[in-house]
């Protein structure tokens, strides 16, 4: 089924809080949760998409191109996407957006990718580890009206036309074909995110979109003007492109808020209190006194 064909991609990622490390400082009193309190990462299944992109590429040849909606900080993950082999990134980011439920989110990222002309794949992360709904990858597909393939797991061909992908169940895996282009929303088990590679990371260092420029100023003070900086990254190819609404000709009624049907009705705040303690002394009889207990107690094994 090999075909001599390359193939462009499209991978959808998110900038997120690092959820996996949520203390007692990021949870308000309301129950919401205080973003600016925990780091931005990469959202994890998302470099596992990035890397699926990435091995195609590698592969049969074409394209990576990589986009975020966020606000101007998610342009640090188009960096580091830059900095493990994406060949292009676009942040699309407006004011306008702010406040897009799944539905909303779903319908920019789709106008993005029509503008963006024509692909082969587009790859995302299962889930979002924030908002953990795992509905932009499949609403993205409905809306592009094309196929898509959830869970997946592995490429196992890739013709001219189809491709035969693995996907990925607690209780086994399935093969499933459909016709290109398509949409995977990609598995952590489907493979190993390469790392940032030295020389990407030398080459990108400066690569910047225009709404970070204003700060960027002040640490490289010998650009002297916005424009001086914009001219230099431009010619070095380091300038990364920001959509705004208008660029990839959203309908203002369909993005953000306005935009946006998902009404939260309630938040539940779940506290997880201490029934009982015990001061350890901290000496090798006090630890392997805990320890033994542990075991005792089946805890740990
Ligand atoms: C009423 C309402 C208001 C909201 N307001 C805001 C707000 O003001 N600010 C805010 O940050 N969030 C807001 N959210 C959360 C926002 O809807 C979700 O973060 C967003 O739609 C993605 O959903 P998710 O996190 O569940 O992603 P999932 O569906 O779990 O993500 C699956 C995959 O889709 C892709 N993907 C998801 N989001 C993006 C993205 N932004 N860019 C590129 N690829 C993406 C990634 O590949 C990801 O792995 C709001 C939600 C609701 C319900």
């Amino acid at each position: 089924m090999s075909s001599g064909k390359s193939y462009n991609s499209v991978v959808l990622v998110k900038q997120v809080p690092d959820t996996h490390h949520v203390t007692g400082e990021v949870m308000t009193k309301d129950g919401t949760m205080n973003r600016g309190a925990l780091p931005a990462i990469f959202n994890p299944e998302d470099l596992h998409a990035l890397e699926m992109a990435l091995q195609v590429r590698d592969q049969y040849g074409g394209t990576v191109t990589v986009v975020t909606m966020g606000p101007p900080s998610a342009a640090e993950v188009l960096r580091e996407s830059l900095y493990r082999g994406a060949d292009r990134v676009i942040l699309l980011s407006d004011r306008k957006f702010a406040g897009a439920d799944t539905l909303a989110t779903s319908y920019a990222l789709k106008c993005a990718i029509e503008k963006l002309g024509s692909y082969d794949l587009v790859f995302c992360g299962r889930q979002a580890i924030d908002g953990d709904t795992a509905q932009v990858g499949p609403q993205t597909a409905e809306k592009l009206d094309i196929p898509q393939i959830t869970y997946a797991e592995s490429v196992v061909i890739l013709g001219e036309t189809e491709i035969v992908v693995q996907r990925a169940f607690d209780l086994g895996t399935e093969l499933v074909k459909c016709a290109l282009p398509c949409l995977l929303t990609v598995v952590a088990s489907a493979n190993r995110p390469r790392p940032a590679s030295a020389r990407k990371r030398i080459q990108y260092k400066l690569a910047a979109t225009p709404l970070e420029y204003r700060n960027l100023l002040k640490k490289w003070p010998e650009f002297e003007t916005e424009a001086a900086l914009d001219a230099y990254l431009a010619e070095h190819n380091l300038r990364i492109p920001v959509w705004t609404a208008a660029d990839i000709g959203a309908d203002e009624d369909k993005i953000g808020l306005a935009g946006s049907p998902t009404q939260v009705y309630k938040i539940n705040f779940v506290v997880l209190e201490t029934t009982e303690s015990k001061d350890i002394p901290p000496t090798p009889e006090g630890i392997r006194a805990l320890i033994e207990e542990l075991v005792k107690e089946y805890i740990v094994g």
